[in-house]
């Protein structure tokens, strides 16, 4: 069965006594019986307050990035297993920021997604396309050829990541994409998934989620909750985006 959850993602975001306010929120206020999972990725200095603060309740935590490469020389960078040492379920990889300001090619996503896996972290793959290219209607191409990456990083353990549609004109922008527009890309995308053996592959959607628009986007029958960037810094916001 496909899993539902909703991530919030705060991006470099953030301060010690902001943090332990909305943490405090949501480890008090969400609840393991809701058929919802919820987790922040929060920046890697704040890995060991998240884990302090969420500790014992439903909220899981995970990180933004995580390096392709196991250790050694790669200054700045933050190996899967040090993730793992604290507490992290999940790791995002393949964020459009990361691929625009750092670079990241298909490969490395995937190089970063089986990185992840060899820990045991669940890595959260994101693929979007720019708005130029859906412009040219490469929607469906880039999307595919994105999502082919990490599938062949993969191989066989396909079934244990989550996928992120992300398109990227709506990250940030306050546009979002309507329900039928993202609905689309992500039955291609559970096509592809399941003819490569992940048909219970997660495939989130993000891109502008707010409380006003979430329950419209979860209800499309491909979408299996959203990964949130901005909204998920204001506790009110998250949870009731969560709940949609
Ligand atoms: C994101 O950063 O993954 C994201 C979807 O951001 P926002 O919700 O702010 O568009």
């Amino acid at each position: 069965m496909r899993r539902s959850l909703v991530v919030g993602n705060w991006k470099m975001n953030g301060g010690l006594a902001a943090n332990a306010r909305l943490l405090g929120r949501l480890a008090s206020e969400w609840t393991a019986t809701q058929s919802r999972e919820l987790a922040v990725c929060v920046p890697a200095p704040y890995l060991v307050q998240a884990q302090a603060a969420l500790t014992g309740s439903a909220v899981a935590w995970g990180a933004q990035d995580v390096s392709e490469h196991k250790q050694g020389a790669y200054t700045g960078d933050v190996s899967a297993a040090m993730l793992a040492e604290f507490g992290c379920r999940y790791a995002i990889v393949g964020h459009s920021e990361r691929r625009q300001l750092h670079g990241e090619t298909d490969a490395v996503v995937g190089a970063k997604a089986r990185a992840a896996l060899d820990a045991a972290l669940v890595p959260i793959a994101c693929v979007g396309e720019t708005l130029a290219e859906r412009e040219r209607g490469e929607t469906a191409a880039v999307i595919e050829r994105q999502a082919a990456a990490v599938i062949a990083a993969l191989g066989a353990d396909l079934a244990r990541i989550v996928l992120a549609y992300e398109p990227v004109w709506a990250i940030g922008t306050g546009r979002t994409a309507s329900p039928e527009q993202a609905q689309a890309v992500h039955a291609a995308l559970r096509a592809q998934l399941a003819a490569a053996g992940g048909a219970d592959v997660a495939v989130l959607y993000g891109g502008s989620v707010k409380a006003a628009n979430a329950a419209a986007l979860f209800a499309m029958p491909d979408i299996d909750g959203g990964l949130v960037g901005g909204a998920s810094l204001d506790a009110d916001e998250f949870l009731t985006i969560a709940r949609a």
